[in-house]
């Protein structure tokens, strides 16, 4: 077990996607000795380490980078049972440490091009852009926590690249108007009903336009699943068309387990140009539990809070992840799932602060049966200081 990474597995490490030069090769091998033991390092090459309380979040085996999914439990890890969650080893050292505020910053996706590769050249290069004399002037300032905020100083632009640039804030819709009933309804302050209904197996609609009309009139909006369970079935996206087409609002899922990140923002903007307003950002489940041959479990290109900050960023900035222009961007309203009985209550209130800094406008969660927990995580929220 890696000293400061307490996971229970060993994982490989990242490969290079091409042969490195010969100093690259030996940089990388000399980081992977040292950084190995002590934290597991997977040379992802997008090194996190500074938010994440010391202890690497490439441990996780959905590969999230954001914090523990809804699966989460103090004791183990859903998709693999016989280790502990990383996140909320995460989570509960920086609780402890009392750096759970850092916890908060939106960290970005892998640049996959780095991976396989060191980081420490990438950090000595920035530092000597900024010239040593700086750095030693800071370093010597006497101020309390100079040799942390000069530490940050080099590193946060290297951990935020120019075409993420995560943080730590709110940052409120650019628009005025509600985009969708939903929103009119939920800003209205109305008590709002929504109720799920499972996409067909078959390109047989019969049965779900049976199901959209009868609950069209009891449900303010009708949320489709996006191959729940990681089981195939007809989109979220053409249902939901189908369901406008029937005069019924929809919320359409996305799992980020079965997207890329071209693939996200090219069905948002194409949802979108057919009239769907609510989206319903998830992770998803692990392809662990989708029946045999199973498809990839260890990695998905981005988590939920990704996502949302992705689909903020598209309609509010204009902008694609590559920072590409849209002239006429996608108009939505964004959404999260939250989990209020999921591991710890304090956890689950950064992490659902979290979405909201990252783009979540509304949340929904599963049946809740226990109206006074529901309070509790409720009161958490509300009590949350971060
Ligand atoms: S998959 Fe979920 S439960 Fe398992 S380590 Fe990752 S966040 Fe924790």
């Amino acid at each position: 077990m890696p000293l400061f990474t307490p996971g229970r597995r060993y994982q490989p490490p990242f490969m290079p996607f091409k042969r490195l030069p010969f100093k690259k090769r030996l940089l990388t091998k000399i980081e992977l000795a040292i950084k190995s033991p002590l934290f597991g390092c997977r040379m992802c090459g997008n090194c996190l380490l500074s938010k994440t309380a010391l202890i690497c979040p490439m441990e996780c085996p959905k590969g999230l980078r954001n914090g523990p999914c809804g699966g989460s439990t103090p004791e183990k890890c859903y998709v693999d049972e016989s280790r502990p969650c990383i996140w909320y080893k995460i989570y509960d050292r920086a609780f402890k440490l009392g750096r759970e505020a850092h916890l908060l910053e939106v960290l970005p996706p892998m640049d996959w091009d780095k991976a396989g590769h060191d980081s420490w050249s990438e950090i000595v290069s920035h530092a000597k852009d900024m010239g040593i004399k700086t750095i030693l002037s800071h370093l010597n300032s006497g101020e309390v926590g100079s040799v942390s905020a000069t530490v940050e100083s080099i590193i946060q632009p290297i951990r935020q690249p120019e075409w993420w640039q995560g943080d730590s804030e709110y940052h409120a819709p650019k628009y005025t108007q509600p985009i969708s009933e939903l929103e009119k309804k939920l800003k209205a302050g109305e008590f709002v009903v929504t109720t799920e209904i499972v996409p067909p197996l078959s390109i047989n609609t019969d049965k779900l336009k049976r199901n959209i009309n009868l609950l069209k009139n009891y449900a303010s909006a009708l949320n489709f699943t996006d191959n729940a369970s990681a089981v195939p079935r007809m989109s979220s996206m053409a249902c939901s068309k189908i369901s406008i087409d029937l005069g019924a609002e929809p919320i359409m899922q996305i799992s980020a387990r079965d997207k890329t990140r071209v693939g996200l923002q090219s069905d948002v903007i194409g949802a979108s140009a057919l009239g769907i307003r609510n989206f319903l950002c998830l992770t998803g489940d692990s392809m662990m539990m989708s029946p045999n041959p199973k498809g990839r479990m260890d990695i998905v290109d981005f988590d939920s809070i990704q996502m949302l900050w992705i689909l903020r960023r598209l309609r509010d900035e204009a902008k694609y992840l590559d920072g590409r222009e849209i002239k006429n961007p996608p108009q939505y309203f964004l959404g999260a799932a939250a989990t209020p009985f999921a591991s710890n209550m304090k956890f689950q209130a950064l992490r659902e602060q979290k979405k909201v800094n990252a783009g979540a406008q509304f949340f929904q969660t599963n049946v809740v049966f226990d109206a006074d927990d529901l309070d509790n995580w409720l009161n958490e929220m509300l009590n949350a200081t971060f």
